[in-house]
């Protein structure tokens, strides 16, 4: 699992930004994909303490990927609910 939200991460999220809260205050740091693979420690701009993202990368990414999927899902459940908006041809 961890390997999967990695890969896909790699393929298709590179330029997209995670939320990164701070372990310490809850604080919510945006930084893209790119950024958080290239570096290893993030200082919290509120308290300042450092989180090790050498540890907590594939959690976040798996997070990122996880809320991406449930996203998608609730569009797909819409567009399937409601047949007329727009989706004219079923099978
Ligand atoms: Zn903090």
């Amino acid at each position: 699992m961890v390997h999967f939200a990695l890969n896909l991460g790699a393929a298709m999220l590179n330029s997209e930004e995670i939320d990164i809260p701070c372990p310490e205050c809850g604080h919510e740091a945006s930084k893209t994909v790119d950024w958080v693979k290239a570096n290893d420690e993030l200082s919290c701009r509120r308290c300042g303490s450092v989180i090790n993202l050498e540890n907590e990368r594939p959690f976040l990414i798996i997070a990122h990927v996880t809320r991406r999927i449930a996203k998608l899902r609730r569009s797909l459940a819409k567009f399937r609910n409601n047949p007329r908006g727009g989706a004219k041809k079923r099978r």
